[in-house]
């Protein structure tokens, strides 16, 4: 769906953000237990994901922004295609999306703040591999 070396194809397929090969969360976000786990270290060119302690607070913000945009969407959707749905339905349908979206949002938002620092580098798996050599 997107090129690969776009930010876009690193956070939608779960990749790297540096080789964008290598697995970035340890699992799907659905499963509960091992929602929004990272690896530590990217399998293929050995990035450490956690640039140093504490980095993925910032994610909090991303997910913040996140899921005011769900937010809005939902309310304007509403306001515009479903015009005579009362207040309770609006508000039980949002906190029920918010609540199904939480693991997808949280694991988003780290892949997210991930790429904002660390770019693209076609030759980052060629260098791993130089360096085992080593
Ligand atoms: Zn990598």
């Amino acid at each position: 769906m997107f090129k690969k070396g776009s930010k876009l194809f690193s956070i939608f397929n779960n990749k790297c953000p540096q080789c964008q090969e290598g697995d970035f969360l340890v699992s799907r976000p659905y499963n509960l237990v091992k929602a929004g786990e990272i690896h530590e270290r990217c399998p293929v060119c050995n990035l450490r994901y956690a640039k140093e302690p504490g980095f993925y607070y910032g994610a909090m913000y991303v997910a913040y922004a996140l899921a005011v945009a769900l937010f809005v969407t939902l309310w304007t959707s509403f306001n515009l295609f479903f015009k005579g749905t009362s207040i309770g339905w609006q508000i039980g349908t949002i906190l029920v999306a918010t609540l199904v979206l939480t693991p997808y949002i949280y694991a988003l938002s780290k892949i997210i703040w991930a790429n904002m620092f660390i770019t693209y580098d076609k030759d980052a798996r060629d260098q791993k591999q130089k360096s085992n050599h080593l």
